[in-house]
């Protein structure tokens, strides 16, 4: 009878599963679950196979577009906002005092801000039924749906190290990691269609993309559909426009001679 396989990291204990990575015995104590899969202990700290949590750690308190967006409105109302202060406008210089405030404190990550975006629209609504003034009541619903969004925003939660569920991280990781040429290549593709100088270039990519696909590496490389829709358009582009390209010099030749 041969010996009991034994856990690479620990030899005297018995080794329950074989690592999917490496290859390597490991014991119960060392197995370790990464998004669906089992891995040793040292092959599960690896960024590749725990790639959802290299992407966490790669845009925690990294700052967003919207935190550039928000800091950049935050001195555009400061002027104004110092302006009707000075002109004795106290209560609509300090609702844009306000904003400005949130806005540079949202480009500098404070907790208080990001509350802020909830707040000024639910304060400018208030403000604005006390006042019974409707330009302020009714644009309040829309800036309060757009501080939401901002608010629930994924990228901008993980800028103010606010965590997200896995499921959410991983649509965020698909849409800006999984295979980004392939969207590209059908963007361009479709520009290609209108400017023949974009079709080759579509082509290109869409091979590129497809070449890359491969579903069962760590991280896995998707978007097979678009990256072959890329390719057909950006064929399918270069092979209408080498028709067209003849029809449209002999008819610009002919508005010339006309002309
Ligand atoms: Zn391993
Ligand atoms: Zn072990």
């Amino acid at each position: 009878m041969s010996p009991a396989p034994c856990c690479a990291a620990h030899p005297d204990v018995p080794a329950e599963g074989i690592c999917g990575r490496c290859g390597g015995f490991f014991c119960p104590g060392c197995a370790t679950w990464v998004l669906g899969a089992v891995y040793c202990a040292a092959c599960a700290a690896l960024p590749e196979v725990n790639y959802l949590e290299a992407f966490r750690q790669k845009l925690w308190g990294r700052r967003d577009t919207w935190a550039w967006f928000l800091g950049l409105g935050g001195l555009v109302t400061l002027a104004p906002g110092l302006t009707l202060l000075a002109s004795g406008d106290a209560l609509a210089g300090a609702f844009l005092l306000a904003c400005s405030a949130v806005g540079v404190g949202s480009f500098f990550g404070q907790r208080w801000a990001r509350a802020g975006l909830l707040a000024l629209p639910v304060g400018l609504g208030v403000v604005g039924l006390a006042l019974q003034e409707p330009l302020l009541v009714v644009p309040a619903p829309f800036f309060l749906g757009l501080g939401a969004s901002v608010h629930q925003d994924p990228r901008h939660k993980l800028f103010h190290r606010v965590p997200v569920p896995d499921g959410v991280l991983l649509r965020l990781w698909n849409r800006h990691e999984n295979n980004p040429l392939a969207l590209v290549g059908l963007q361009l593709g479709l520009y290609g269609v209108f400017f023949p100088l974009f079709a080759p270039v579509a082509l290109g990519l869409g091979l590129t993309a497809l070449r890359r696909v491969n579903p069962e590496a760590r991280p896995p490389i998707g978007r097979r559909g678009q990256a072959l829709a890329a390719t057909g358009l950006g064929a399918g582009a270069m092979l209408l426009w080498v028709w067209l390209w003849p029809r449209f010099t002999v008819l610009l030749g002919e508005l010339l001679a006309t002309g």
